[in-house]
């Protein structure tokens, strides 16, 4: 179990190699809203999902574009 570490390391956007931040960004669950603190990337807003996100994978992510 090393969860928390990994969260802690700096992680590199594959795209644009920038630094990934932490911020909060809105999820849907289920018929929920939530915010949750992930990492993105400043530049082009992708959102990193971690192993511990991914256990739900029904978590839709509400990316900083809108699609409808
Ligand atoms: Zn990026």
């Amino acid at each position: 179990m090393n969860t928390n570490k990994e969260e802690k390391r700096s992680w590199l956007c594959s795209k644009c190699k920038e630094k990934l931040e932490i911020g909060l960004v809105k999820v849907k669950y289920l018929s929920g809203n939530f915010e949750v603190e992930l990492l993105k990337c400043p530049k082009c807003k992708m959102v990193l999902i971690t192993e511990d996100l991914a256990l739900g994978k029904m978590l839709e992510v509400e990316k900083g574009l809108e699609d409808k």
